[in-house]
């Protein structure tokens, strides 16, 4: 099991990170990372908000 984050899809809109701060971080790009690989239940709500669907686990 890998989250992962696609930088040619993700738009920085910070909502990852504003659902589940103890996995996703913005990067000085403006992207969004993976910080922390931990199963935690707000991964799944990160990918069910993120607007470009550019969350994958
Ligand atoms: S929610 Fe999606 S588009 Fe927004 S910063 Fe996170 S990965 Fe990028």
């Amino acid at each position: 099991m890998a989250i992962k984050v696609n930088k040619k899809t993700c738009i920085g809109c910070g909502a990852c990170v504003q659902t589940c701060p103890e996995v996703f971080e913005m990067e000085d790009s403006g992207k969004a990372k993976v910080k922390a690989q931990k199963d935690l239940p707000c991964v799944k709500s990160a990918i069910e908000e993120c607007p470009v669907d550019a969350i994958s686990k």
